[in-house]
């Protein structure tokens, strides 16, 4: 059992401060002021591109990505390898204890670190062609904590068959949607409407389909989506830092009463893999563009919670109580830092893992390798 004393602020369904609380998991005893939050999801990334970060800077869009695409074409088995478990590791830092990756060679994933990932097929790559049999392939010998997804890069770069099959096999999907302005032009010419009614049309708007970025849809398409299914995956920083935002449509989707999910997107177009800061980021962004603050109270941003406990111990002695210490949590995420993250009954941090200190080396000599 994990024993935690002292005085802590609770944020689960209510707040409240408490003296003692028990966790399932190896023996341990901390003892001080403390933050109990559930652990994060973090719905969208791409984790081997941890190897990439700060290596193509302050460009737009579509240069970004050409530029990005050939020095990831340079990328080899093994640094893909140790691209995801520093990826993993990162977002454990971070408090993630649930991540979507979308990235190709997921069979490459060895060891989850205790960690869910969702991972699967993306089609975007030519030795995806037989999409179907290599997952049964993986799921036969994958870790124990992944979860099958498919990720289809986006409905510019996919073709539509690859799309119908992806609905026979039923599964959860991502899709980036509506990122750019120039994609939904695209998507128009390509199949003579907007993107998220061709997927409708494709019969792929449901429960389980995640719509990434969403920041160029109409009202019209999320009625859609209200009505047929599916959720969106609000990417803020990475919008941002490419310039790709158009306007993420958070109000209209609690409205429609349609879930909302944070992802960090890449180490690229983010740099860090934090949750919490993108949850500040996409409240402060959403009161600056709306010209209202009431929607985005912290409440509202109950989909970013995972299964795990996260324990996080203030800088200095903050004053704060209550709600009101953990709303200076959400926007001050820099004044606390973690102690401690379980998951499964498993403590994920601190930890060591053995793998670190040779994927550490590897990406240490792919970048002498590409600078
Ligand atoms: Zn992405």
């Amino acid at each position: 059992m994990i024993s935690i004393k002292g005085d802590i602020t609770v944020w689960n369904e209510d707040i409240r401060e408490v003296k003692e609380v028990l966790i399932e998991g190896d023996d341990m005893e901390l003892e001080g002021r403390f933050i109990l939050t559930p652990s994060f999801v973090n719905a969208h990334t791409h984790l081997p591109m941890i190897l990439l970060r700060g290596i193509v800077e302050a460009r737009n869009f579509w240069d970004w990505l050409r530029e990005i695409q050939e020095i990831e074409s340079l990328m080899r088995r093994k640094e893909i390898r140790a691209g995801y478990t520093l990826g993993i590791y990162e977002n454990i830092l971070m408090g993630n204890t649930r991540i979507y990756s979308m990235y190709k060679k997921y069979w490459l994933v060895e060891d989850t670190l205790g960690t869910t990932l969702h991972l699967g097929p993306v089609s975007q790559e030519e030795s995806d062609k037989d999409v179907i049999s290599l997952l049964e392939r993986f799921m036969k010998r994958k870790p124990s904590d992944v979860e099958p997804t498919l990720y289809a890069h986006s409905l510019y770069t996919i073709p539509k068959e690859r799309f119908l099959e992806m609905r026979e096999l039923r599964l959860p999907l991502q899709v980036h949607v509506s990122e750019t302005k120039e994609e939904v032009l695209r998507v128009k010419e390509m199949y003579g409407d907007y993107p998220v009614r061709v997927l409708h049309r494709w019969g792929l708007l449901r429960d389980n389909t995640m719509l990434v970025h969403a920041g160029w849809i109409t009202k019209g398409e999320l009625d859609l989506i209200s009505m047929e299914g599916g959720s969106l995956v609000h990417t803020p920083v990475s919008n941002h830092k490419l310039a790709t935002h158009g306007f993420f449509p958070w109000k209209e989707a609690l409205e429609r009463s349609i879930p909302v999910y944070i992802g960090t997107d890449s180490p690229v177009t983010n740099d860090g893999q934090s949750i919490r800061d993108d949850i500040r980021f996409a409240l402060l962004s959403a009161r600056d563009r709306y010209w209202d603050a009431e929607p985005f109270h912290i409440d509202i941003i109950d989909r970013v919670f995972d299964d795990g406990w996260a324990v996080w111990e203030p800088l200095y002695p903050i004053r704060e109580r209550g709600k009101h210490l953990i709303n200076t949590f959400i926007f001050a995420p820099h004044l606390f830092r973690l102690k401690l993250l379980v998951k499964n009954g498993n403590i994920l941090y601190p930890r060591k893992y053995p793998q670190l200190s040779h994927a550490f080396r590897v990406w240490e000599r792919f970048r002498d390798r590409i600078i």
